[in-house]
């Protein structure tokens, strides 16, 4: 039996604004670069885990739908084949990435791998009627007011929303896991998954974006993880974001979860299907969630950052 096969499932779900910080115009040179900070830790954790990477894509689909937009003579594509896009994109950035720094440690041997994954949906989901999930830049008042879009309101200003479906299977949850068996670090379900639904024997396509959050607690259920790492642009979870008064949470209880998410403490498209994702995984007998930022994932994994959901 391969030795890693005693080793602890370690998820780290890496946020898509993670990859283009603040203020920042999101050349791909700073996406690599801003890379290098999560990646360099992951290297060093696939010593003592076994690991699997799944990663958001909301900056990215959002530039290629402006981008197919700006261009008349182009038949538009579908998200579903956006997320595609992303998938291959960011997979190449994330392997090409994590090669490198693992071999910076000097670990030569280790095998990587990243998929194109699917997600089934369900064609009745009441999403289909309400685009919620935010993508693409943000826009002032003004600006979200003479686009074309839906937009709505979020934290960081007003962005546009799309369709976002929740995931009911990963496709290849066998494969993944079979991967994982054999030592590999498997990067899968990028943006969400590509968005299916299931037409008898076959799959089919559908104009959506999964949240990548709900979609790697579904994987972590799916496969068995034992610590789910949900990495992003801020340290964790707080009472009243962005006020005054705000309060960073170190611990949280799924009880206490849904009651802060009910009092409007963890807004949806954002902090909310973090936050749910880890109450899921913790309820569906997880061992450990923790909602940190990129910068902490190591620290986080010790048990010394982030929000750590607990049933205690
Ligand atoms: P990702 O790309 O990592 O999924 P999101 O933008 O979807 O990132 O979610 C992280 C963002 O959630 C933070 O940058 C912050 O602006 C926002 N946010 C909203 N509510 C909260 C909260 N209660 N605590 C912390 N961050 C919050
Ligand atoms: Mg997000």
């Amino acid at each position: 039996m391969n030795i890693k096969n005693k080793q602890k499932i370690l998820l780290i779900a890496l946020g898509g604004n993670a990859l283009i910080g603040k203020g920042q115009e999101g050349s791909i040179e700073q996406q690599f670069d801003n890379l290098k900070i999560p990646v360099r830790q992951i290297a060093g954790l696939s010593k003592k885990f076994r690991i699997i990477i799944t990663h958001g894509n909301g900056p990215q689909v959002g530039n290629l739908l402006l981008q197919q937009e700006s261009c008349a003579e182009v038949r538009p594509l579908p998200l579903e084949i956006l997320v595609a896009q992303t998938q291959g994109q960011l997979g190449y950035m994330i392997e090409s990435t994590l090669d490198s720094q693992l071999m910076k440690l000097g670990i030569h041997a280790q095998p990587l791998v990243s998929l194109i994954s699917y997600v089934v949906v369900d064609e009745k989901d009441p999403a289909f009627q309400n685009p919620s999930k935010p993508i693409g830049p943000v826009y002032s008042r003004e600006e979200a007011a003479s686009t074309p879009y839906t937009t709505r309101k979020t934290a960081k200003g007003y962005r546009r929303v799309v369709v976002s479906p929740r995931p009911v299977s990963i496709v290849e949850k066998n494969e993944i896991k079979k991967l994982i068996q054999m030592g590999f670090i498997v990067i899968c379900c990028g943006g969400g998954g590509i968005p299916v639904i299931r037409e008898g024997r076959t799959f089919c396509g559908v104009d959506a974006v999964i949240d990548k959050d709900l979609a790697s607690a579904k994987l972590a259920d799916e496969v068995g993880v034992d610590i789910f790492i949900i990495a992003t642009d801020v340290r964790g979870a707080a009472l009243n974001y962005g006020r005054a008064n705000e309060k960073f949470l170190r611990k949280l209880t799924p009880e206490k979860a849904d009651k802060y998410m009910q009092e409007g403490h963890f807004p949806a498209g954002s902090m909310g299907p973090k936050i749910e994702a880890a109450v899921q995984f913790i309820i569906n007998q997880g061992k450990r969630a923790v909602i940190c930022s990129v910068q902490e994932i190591d620290a986080a994994v010790a048990g010394d950052a982030g929000t750590e959901i607990k049933t205690v």
